[in-house]
């Protein structure tokens, strides 16, 4: 089907690729609108669900309004008053969160606290210095030079939350769940349309919709050229058991965010506390053949996932485990001593795009397909709304605020070139292979 215009142009079919945030939310939102009564939805996903190595799968997601773009604060504000009301209400706790920085990365931070007091109702309070860090976040030593406390942000347990998402659309009983990996787009290049998928099942099957939803996450980069567009980014993430003593000490803490060197940590749950850093991240160039190309031999070379589906041993690199330890350690001393070893990691994949904003778009060349991806690590928190954004998209009439942002970018920008939004810190320009190599060094 063409880009619709109007409400009129309702696809009879729709296939979605991806059962995270973009793509269960969008089946839920097929489900609930009135105007996709008559159209049948298909679920695929390359896991059985709750995707083991998917970006919306893990104990602990933070739910902000804390944005240095407007329009994302109100659309998390919108999404927040359902996370404190009916959605998943009991995965969801308003602990705070205290964002902090230093030097340039001040900015985004000054620029977020202008925003959530721009709403009027969040209970924000400012950082002038480490004092007053120290005092609101509960740690021996600050993190940041300065920075605000908005204590109406919170957290979510995301794999909770996801269970409960599958579940309401379960209740639907309108949803065909298929759990195979998707090996190509159909694409008739004689019509550049798009008319559903290939299963990589023996022998290859297909999945056919009259609109097919790309919403791969960071592997979208393998079914369609998103070069110049879309990059996964690899985020290292490091746990490590508590006691419930120690549980209940910090369980009422705001989640401290440091945007200057991207380590942040979530207030603990279920007997784990959680390390990780929202980064530049790390890339995983991997050569693949063309996914529009008819000829087999052409082949480009994208960003691609490497998780613990692929290497069960994987674990975060050492550059990454010595991070979050000494940012354990300057926070919290008696928690990081030395015989307290983060026993479990994982590296977890962004699908970024080059400003932060979401690619939630009909493809300019192929007919039939819509694409709905860029979480640009920031998507989860939307999960109550983005589905119904994602529609209102797909039936032409996109969020005014989104305008412009959400569209498919007239040019590819090279990806050395991106500027992202400004929130992220730590080491630029680290590539997987490298620094995991460096892992198998120091074990020879
Ligand atoms: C470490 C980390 C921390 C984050 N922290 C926050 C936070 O605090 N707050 C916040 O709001 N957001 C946060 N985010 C971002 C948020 O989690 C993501 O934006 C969001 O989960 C992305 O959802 P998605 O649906 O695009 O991707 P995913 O959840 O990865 O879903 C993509 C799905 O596609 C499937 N798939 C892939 N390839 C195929 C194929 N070929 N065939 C079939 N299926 C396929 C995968 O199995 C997967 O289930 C964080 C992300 C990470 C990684």
């Amino acid at each position: 089907m063409d880009s619709p215009s109007s409400s009129s142009s309702v696809p009879s079919s729709v296939l979605i690729v991806g059962s995270g945030v973009f793509g269960l939310s969008t089946a839920w939102a097929l489900c609930k609108n009135p105007l996709f009564k008559d159209t049948t939805i298909t679920l695929v996903d390359r896991q059985t669900f709750p995707t083991p190595d998917g970006a919306s799968i893990d104990t602990s997601r933070i739910i902000r309004p804390d944005y240095a773009s407007p329009p994302y604060t109100r659309l998390a504000s919108r999404a927040q008053n359902l996370w404190r009301t009916t959605f998943a209400p009991e995965h969801y706790h308003e602990t705070g969160l205290c964002l902090v920085g230093a030097g340039k990365q001040l900015n985004y931070v000054n620029a977020s606290l202008a925003n959530v007091q721009a709403l009027a109702t969040d209970n924000v309070e400012v950082c002038k210095d480490g004092e007053d860090i120290k005092r609101v976040t509960g740690t021996s030593n600050a993190s940041g030079e300065a920075g605000y406390v908005n204590w109406s942000s919170g957290w979510a347990d995301a794999e909770g939350a996801m269970i409960w998402l599958r579940k309401e659309v379960e209740a639907y009983s309108r949803v065909k769940f298929v759990t195979s990996t998707v090996s190509k787009l159909l694409i008739d290049h004689a019509t550049s349309v798009v008319s559903g998928v290939t299963l990589s099942t023996n022998p290859p099957t297909t999945l056919t919709a009259s609109l097919t939803i790309l919403a791969a996450g960071a592997w979208s980069a393998s079914l369609l050229d998103l070069r110049g567009i879309c990059k996964a980014t690899g985020q290292a993430i490091a746990y490590m058991p508590i006691s419930p003593a120690e549980e209940a000490s910090l369980r009422n803490r705001p989640t401290l965010l440091n945007l200057s060197n991207g380590l942040f940590m979530i207030p603990p749950s279920r007997g784990l506390l959680k390390i990780a850093r929202h980064g530049h991240g790390y890339a995983n160039p991997t050569t693949i053949r063309h996914p529009e190309s008819e000829d087999p031999n052409e082949t480009i070379t994208v960003s691609l996932p490497y998780t613990a589906i692929d290497d069960p041993s994987q674990q975060i690199a050492p550059e990454a485990w010595a991070d979050c330890r000494q940012f354990l350690t300057h926070i919290h001393p008696s928690l990081s001593t030395p015989t307290r070893p983060f026993t479990k990691s994982k590296i977890c994949w962004y699908t970024d795009t080059r400003d932060g904003d979401f690619l939630i778009s009909y493809h300019p060349k192929y007919k039939g397909l819509f694409v709905a991806t860029g979480g640009s690590g920031h998507g989860f928190k939307f999960l109550p709304v983005i589905g119904d954004s994602i529609l209102e998209c797909v039936l032409g009439e996109t969020p005014d605020d989104f305008k412009g942002k959400w569209d498919w970018p007239m040019t590819r920008v090279p990806e050395d070139e991106w500027e992202g939004d400004g929130s992220r810190g730590g080491p630029m320009g680290l590539i997987l292979s490298e620094e995991m190599s460096k892992a198998r060094a120091s074990k020879l």
